[in-house]
């Protein structure tokens, strides 16, 4: 279960781990949810399914507040936040068009994660808002 996700932000979060509403999962998706911390918050719980680490620093992208709870008989098995980490590999696309993670070169992109936004290892492109736009 992915609680404490930014509102409105439960389809993206959804669309980064590769429900398209053609897979077998079992889901159930809350938005808009009134909470006290956040004033509203949407929350997604997948039945089966583990999160991979490099959908995890995606989710953390969009939802930097959100928190997984892994539920085993009915319980909570497991509880943790998400975090952005300090560099991206393959997560984030390069916004310039003219760097050689975008070209045919087999080269992941790589960013580090800043105060001011991503900075791209190859080319030193920022990227500072609309952050999303560029999740792989
Ligand atoms: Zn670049």
């Amino acid at each position: 279960m992915i609680d404490h996700i930014t509102g409105g932000e439960a389809l993206n979060v959804l669309k980064i781990i590769g429900i398209t509403g053609f897979t077998t999962e079992s889901i159930s998706v809350a938005t808009n949810v009134k909470s006290s911390k956040m004033g509203r918050k949407d929350i997604v719980k997948i039945e089966n399914r583990e999160l991979r680490k490099e959908e995890v620093d995606r989710i953390a992208l969009i939802a930097p507040h959100a928190t997984i709870s892994i539920i085993r008989n009915f319980e909570v098995y497991e509880k943790k936040g998400v975090e952005i980490p300090r560099y991206l590999i393959g997560v984030v696309r390069c916004p310039n068009p003219g760097c050689i993670s975008n070209t045919n070169e087999p080269v992941p992109s790589q960013f580090e994660v800043s105060q001011k936004g991503l900075h791209c290892l190859y080319c030193d492109w920022m990227i500072t808002n609309d952050i999303k736009n560029y999740i792989l």
